[in-house]
């Protein structure tokens, strides 16, 4: 999630659009949701069955859009019902998920597509997730021209509506070149990273070194002490919902300059 964030923000993101049918993706992305949806005792399936739109989109992108919108669904709609409903015209394809799960508050709405933006946060919160799935779905939708849009109500459900265009275009944008929207927030940025494993590691030097500097340490007492030394921008700590790392993370906060 992070990494596609900050590809998406700097825009180097690389859309690889192929000739595809868009109601099959979408129904191949919701079957993989299926275990997760047995596991609550939520209804899960997609409407009409066995339809056909020939597209030009990237999958794996439209898989992100996708499997983002209905794990939410699913995710917030213990034991109820989550429909996936798809069509679409000339231009595009429209992809409905409605839910009778929990809902969002309106004065929640705006703030969920934000990046990391959850209706229940900190350690109070109720659901797993990182508040980067909607933030992502915007975005991937507003690289290839679509939109996404939210109506929910508290107790009765949520319908999430996505369409993008069924021809998709290449956008293969490079740093130097491309819109780099929020280059500037990690512009000079000092970033910790603990106990990342060598992949994420190597992944997150190669999109934040251009702009910042990062720091990497394998072990969270290593890094609490790195925290103590120096003030980062950034701390970025693997496995963050274990109870060793809850207690890191208030243990680096309780430092002064965090
Ligand atoms: P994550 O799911 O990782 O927390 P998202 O950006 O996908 O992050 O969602 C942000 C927040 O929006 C969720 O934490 C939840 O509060 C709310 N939300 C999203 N979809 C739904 C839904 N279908 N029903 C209820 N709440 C939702």
């Amino acid at each position: 999630g992070l990494l596609d964030m900050f590809k998406l923000q700097s825009g180097t993101m690389v859309v690889r659009p192929e000739a595809a049918d868009a109601a099959r993706l979408v129904r191949e992305s919701v079957d993989l949701l299926q275990p997760l949806a047995a596991s609550q005792g939520t209804d899960l399936f997609v409407s009409p069955e066995g339809l056909e739109l020939p597209a030009t989109v990237d999958p794996a992108l439209l898989d992100r859009v996708v499997s983002n919108v209905v794990s939410n669904a699913v995710k917030f709609t213990p034991q109820g019902r989550v429909v996936v409903l798809v069509d679409g015209d000339d231009q595009c394809v429209h992809v409905t998920v409605r839910d009778t799960g929990v809902g969002v508050a309106p004065e929640d709405v705006a703030r969920i597509f934000e990046p990391f933006e959850q209706a229940s946060t900190g350690f109070a919160r109720t659901h797993e997730g990182t508040g980067l799935g909607l933030a992502i779905v915007r975005r991937v939708l507003d690289l290839v021209g679509g939109h996404v849009s939210i109506e929910s109500e508290v107790g009765v459900g949520t319908t999430v509506r996505v369409a993008f265009p069924r021809a998709w275009s290449a956008a293969d944008v490079s740093p130097e070149d491309g819109p780099a929207v929020s280059r500037p927030a990690l512009e000079g940025a000092h970033v910790l990273s603990v106990g990342l494993d060598e992949r994420a590691e190597d992944a997150l030097d190669r999109w934040i070194s251009r702009h910042g500097t990062v720091c990497a340490v394998s072990a969270l007492g290593r890094g609490l002490r790195e925290a103590r030394k120096t003030v980062y921008d950034v701390v970025l700590m693997a496995g963050s919902d274990g109870p060793a790392e809850r207690r890191q993370t208030r243990a680096v906060r309780a430092v002064a300059g965090y």
